[in-house]
């Protein structure tokens, strides 16, 4: 199974990826983690991840493009992935198209979690004290929602265009959330891996 998971913050990619990689026996790869990994590792290039997931802005995409090719390639060529984030911009959706062409391994669908922005808003408040995120702060709540309609809502008409597209409502308990992922992905009959 290769899906991808489009959300903005708050709607529970995390969560839903970890869930459907244990359902399928895709790899879940989470681009916010894998950044954030490489911005603990320090060095030039972990310091200026840092700077742009601190903010709350989007990491450029050839960087992006670096740190996530080697871990979509791997987990391709064993049957599966789960995008957790990626790909977040349309040069982003480009690459990993051609990347997913090349190796032969296209997308089954692309999950668009969608929920209000003040639930999502609450959430991320809520998580904060815990996450121990450089990036849970209000102010930086605010941009990254704003970065989310402004970049990444973009690929909803681009998935929707390519006839992958499956939206599915976050604003409800997370068990219902998979519940009706797995359900809307069952009815495609995809592969398991
Ligand atoms: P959230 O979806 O809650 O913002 P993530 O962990 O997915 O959490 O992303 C956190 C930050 O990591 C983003 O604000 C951005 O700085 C960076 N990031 C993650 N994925 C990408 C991506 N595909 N392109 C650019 N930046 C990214």
């Amino acid at each position: 199974m290769r899906l991808l998971l489009l959300a903005p913050p708050g709607a529970g990619k995390g969560t839903q990826g970890e869930r459907l990689a244990a359902w399928s026996g895709a790899r879940h790869i989470a681009a916010g983690d894998l950044l954030r990994a490489q911005a603990h590792a320090g060095g030039l290039l972990g310091r200026e991840i840092a700077a742009y997931q601190a903010r709350g802005d989007l990491v450029p995409d050839q960087i992006v493009l670096d740190v996530l090719t080697p871990a979509v390639t791997e987990a391709a060529t064993r049957g599966g992935y789960i995008l957790d984030g990626f790909p977040r911009t349309l040069p982003q959706a480009i690459a990993a198209a051609e990347l997913a062409a090349r190796l032969d391994v296209t997308l089954d669908a692309a999950v668009y979690l969608h929920a209000p922005e003040a639930v999502l808003t609450g959430r991320l408040l809520d998580r904060a004290s815990q996450s121990g995120r450089s990036d849970d702060r209000a102010d930086v709540i605010q941009h990254r929602l704003q970065v989310f309609a402004e970049t990444t809502g973009l690929l909803v008409p681009y998935y929707t265009e390519r006839g992958i597209l499956v939206a599915v409502d976050a604003d409800q308990p997370p068990d219902s959330v998979t519940a009706d992922i797995q359900a809307r992905l069952s009815k495609l009959s995809l592969p398991r891996s």
